[in-house]
């Protein structure tokens, strides 16, 4: 069993972080739902309490250190050590390279890579002095190659090499690493990027849903259970994996 049932994850005011993170507090973790902004993980942490869980809302940006020093030590304090961390925060900033301006490559990879860098740094002080730890970081289908998102796409693939790299370096403590790259989940992430392209958000979700072998789009609770496997006791053989939870085979 995991010595303290404390997880963080990051980008959990809503979409498949919020799915996450009350999955988390069902499974019997306390969580730290950490976002951009303390008041906007207040409905996350609402919502576990209402279900008898315990949760904790964290202001910290996920690219910023001290913010993200802060942000752990008050999980730490407040709910206990964190043993797992789920590397969930994103954003997009989708434009073809030859319009793709330098801020919109450095906020993309500044969040999703250097993001999850600075949190796994701070938590796997906890999770290797308590010898035992997990750690979920989200890719993406598109690590493969999307077009319009190159930036998106390297840090994506970049997840993938970091979190194999962490289970190489975590193994001996009893801490795992994997990550989980979805397909088309129903979230304001896609919902964002039909009004991009200017179509309506439902038959956006057709059109993706006809092109999946399953037949149907994912919901952030695809991901949570996937999540929860993971960071389960039973899952301590499975380490620095991809996993691709889009209903049907990636190339
Ligand atoms: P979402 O609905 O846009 O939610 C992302 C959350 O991350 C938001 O609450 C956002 O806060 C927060 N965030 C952004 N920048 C942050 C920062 N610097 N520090 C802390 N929090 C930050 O996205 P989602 O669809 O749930 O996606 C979650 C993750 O899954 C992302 O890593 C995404 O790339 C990945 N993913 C999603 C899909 C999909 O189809 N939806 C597919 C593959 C992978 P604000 O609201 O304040 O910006």
């Amino acid at each position: 069993m995991a010595p303290s049932r404390v997880a963080i994850v990051t980008g959990a005011a809503r979409g498949i972080g919020a799915a996450v993170a009350k999955r988390l507090a069902q499974d019997g973790f306390a969580v730290g739902v950490v976002d951009l902004v303390e008041d906007n993980c207040k409905d996350t942490v609402a919502a576990i309490q209402a279900a008898g869980g315990t949760a904790l809302a964290v202001g910290a940006d996920v690219s910023n250190a001290e913010q993200v020093a802060a942000g752990v030590s008050r999980v730490a304090e407040e709910l206990g050590a964190p043993t797992v961390l789920v590397n969930n925060a994103g954003v997009l900033r989708d434009n073809l390279l030859f319009k793709m301006s330098e801020d919109d490559w450095d906020t993309v990879l500044n969040v999703h890579l250097r993001g999850a860098f600075l949190m796994s740094r701070e938590v796997q002080k906890h999770q290797t002095e308590q010898k035992w730890g997990r750690i979920v970081n989200l890719s993406s289908t598109s690590a493969l190659g999307n077009r319009g998102q190159a930036n998106y796409s390297a840090a994506k693939a970049g997840m993938q090499g970091f979190t194999k790299t962490l289970a190489i370096e975590l193994g001996k403590f009893g801490v795992t690493a994997n990550a989980i790259a979805p397909g088309f989940i129903e979230t304001d992430m896609t919902a964002a990027t039909a009004a991009r392209v200017g179509m309506d958000f439902e038959r956006f979700k057709e059109g993706a849903a006809a092109a999946i072998p399953v037949r149907r789009v994912g919901q952030p609770e695809d991901i949570a259970a996937c999540v929860s496997y993971l960071v389960s006791d039973e899952a301590g053989f499975v380490s620095g994996q991809v996993i691709y939870v889009a209903g049907g085979p990636q190339d």
